[in-house]
């Protein structure tokens, strides 16, 4: 790859990221698992052309849904992706925040009153997302029945 690359790490350095520059655009998500993650709203950039990589990464199976990612040494959050999908998300507090732009806010709904951006961002409820992802993520497990992939995960 030949493009300029964003570059960033965990708070200890031994995850490392990067994603294409243009990748600039920041959500912030208010759903209650993001919030016990982080202590507050997790802010990631969508980029499935991310890399990831570091001996102190590990994951965890946080739902039948998606996996998250995590440096065993400092606890930083590292990422978010579909058990099955490329749709990767990574922290945006990884990067230096020169030239990132705060856009959309998802499970708005869900926030709680304590805190809020300012700004204007695109905001979506949880009805909007379940709405986007249920069709998409039953399309792949029904694709996925009978053919080779991945063992299914604990907790689905
Ligand atoms: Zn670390
Ligand atoms: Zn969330």
């Amino acid at each position: 790859m030949t493009e300029a690359r964003r570059h960033g790490r965990c708070l200890c350095g031994g995850v490392r990221v990067s994603v294409p520059v243009e990748r600039n655009a920041v959500g912030a998500c208010h759903c209650a698992m993001c919030r016990r993650w982080c202590s507050g709203p997790w802010m990631a950039i969508q980029a499935p052309e991310a890399e990831i990589a570091g001996e102190t990464l590990r994951t965890f199976q946080a739902s039948g849904f998606a996996e998250r990612g995590f440096c065993e040494k400092c606890g930083s959050s590292i990422f978010h992706r579909p058990t099955l999908g490329p749709e990767i998300a990574v922290s945006a507090g990884l990067f230096d925040a020169e030239g990132l732009t705060l856009t959309h806010e998802i499970f708005h709904d869900g926030k709680p009153a304590f805190y809020r951006f300012e700004g204007d961002t695109k905001k979506r409820s949880a009805l909007s997302m379940a709405l986007e992802w249920g069709p998409r993520l039953l399309w792949r497990r029904i694709r996925r029945m009978g053919g080779p992939g991945r063992p299914s995960q604990v907790g689905n």
